[in-house]
């Protein structure tokens, strides 16, 4: 019998874990079933997922880079990429302006409903903004400092550091590269090694996938707060999830345009990622399945994946910047308030920094929106206005950008001549089987 492609299989996970959910909560005890029983099931598979995103871009990035073999291509692949992520965040951010000046969500919630969501959430969206506040203190500085880390066990310990490990292992990657040869081959063939153990293991989650997802899905439908309030806020979700969709549109585009790649050879084999990070709502934790499918489905080789696909998914988050605009300007409109030109480009330039800055895990997208806010003088009490549906639109803008940190990658690929006429598909038995 052939088997059914993973994305489905993790569709079909998702949907049951949905409709699993729904059934049981009309059962006075399901709610604490699915907490109790179910959700633990979830978060050992997110776990095992962040599990491996150290040792992974260690490994991988430190082979990736020695294997350039000079450093000015490895600038030249730096500049391309950071470059390109750029301009897709802009894109991104101006499709959300456009979307949110046409539809003018923010003049259909009513007087009543908006007091309603600032009592409901104004305590929620407090602590939000504390977060913020930290990093508003900062000096202009820090995130530069930040990235440095004085400690590598240290640094190692936490998935939040991973531009330090980054950091590390492409210095320590340069460094591979100006020794000679003959000492540097040893080091290089067990980073080589470990790497491809690695890509293993992701292989072996991910039969775990449907299950993990199932779990996910059903602890989120009995925590999500009432329907009636996600139905005020309808036409806010449904900009942000247009913009998103155009934006999937854009990637779409520009991968037939530059690679010649067909929108369904770029869908078949980035989807499985891309539902994770619906799923998971962090594109820390998707990024060793966004590694895997990049170079293994659509034929991305490591040296650019390895490098590529990490920076991306820490600074590269198109979905997050496309939302920030939107929320922003819908804030601005609930509030009767009417921005300028000057201050929605304002928007653009602090949204684009702000999605640079988000973590990489879920909501943090919303705790740099209040950067967003601030600059442009909108109220950020009104963050509590978009708090009960922040989680669903989370989930959106993950899938977007891991999507978009998947393009590029093929886009730098191309450009640089690494990327394969054919994946090399790899399954967990291959070599069991034998
Ligand atoms: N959850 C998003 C991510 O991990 C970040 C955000 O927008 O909150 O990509």
């Amino acid at each position: 019998m052939k088997k059914l492609a993973l994305h489905w299989q993790i569709l079909i996970g998702m949907a049951l874990g949905v409709v699993f959910a729904l059934i049981l909560s009309n059962f006075e005890w399901g709610a604490d079933f699915i907490g109790d029983w179910i959700k633990p099931f979830g978060t050992i598979f997110i776990n095992s997922l962040k599990l491996i995103a150290v040792p992974l871009i260690l490994a991988s990035l430190i082979k990736g880079v020695s294997d350039l073999k000079d450093i000015s291509k490895l600038s030249q692949m730096g500049v391309r990429t950071i470059g390109t992520y750029v301009i897709t965040t802009i894109i991104a951010v101006s499709i959300g302006l456009t979307v949110v000046n046409v539809v003018k969500p923010g003049s259909t919630i009513s007087e009543e409903t908006r007091e309603e969501l600032v009592a409901n959430y104004g305590g929620e969206a407090d602590l939000k903004r504390q977060d913020a506040e930290k990093q508003k203190n900062a000096g202009p500085l820090q995130a530069l400092v930040d990235i440095v880390p004085s400690n590598i066990v240290g640094a190692s310990s936490n998935n939040a550091n991973m531009l330090q490990v980054i950091f590390f292992a492409i210095f320590f990657g340069i460094g591979l590269i100006l020794i000679p040869e003959k000492t540097a081959e040893p080091v290089k063939a067990f980073f080589d090694g470990f790497n491809e153990v690695i890509l293993k293991m992701i292989d072996i989650i991910m039969l775990a996938a449907p299950y993990g997802v199932f779990a996910l899905l059903a602890a989120l439908v009995v925590e999500s707060p009432s329907a009636d309030l996600f139905a005020a806020l309808a036409m806010y979700a449904l900009c942000v999830i247009s913009g998103l969709l155009l934006m999937i549109g854009v990637y779409i585009l520009i991968v037939w345009i530059f690679t010649k790649r067909s929108p369904k050879f770029f869908l078949n084999g980035i989807s499985p990622a891309q539902l994770l990070a619906f799923s998971t709502s962090s594109s820390a934790a998707t990024l060793p399945v966004t590694m895997e499918r990049v170079e293994e489905h659509l034929g991305v080789e490591r040296e650019v994946s390895s490098f590529v696909l990490p920076i991306g998914a820490t600074i590269n988050m198109d979905g997050t910047s496309l939302y920030q605009a939107v929320a922003a300007v819908f804030i601005a409109q609930a509030f009767g308030m009417d921005l300028s030109f000057a201050t929605q480009l304002g928007i653009i330039a602090t949204a684009t920094l702000a999605s640079i800055g988000s973590a990489a895990v879920p909501g943090a997208g919303m705790v740099m929106l209040v950067i967003v806010l601030a600059q442009a003088g909108i109220p950020e009490a009104g963050l509590a206005l978009i708090f009960a549906i922040d989680r669903p639109l989370d989930m959106c803008r993950t899938t977007v950008n891991v999507t978009g940190d998947a393009s590029v990658s093929m886009l730098v690929a191309k450009a640089v001549g690494k990327l394969r006429d054919q994946p090399l598909v790899k399954n967990w038995d291959d070599n069991y089987k034998k």
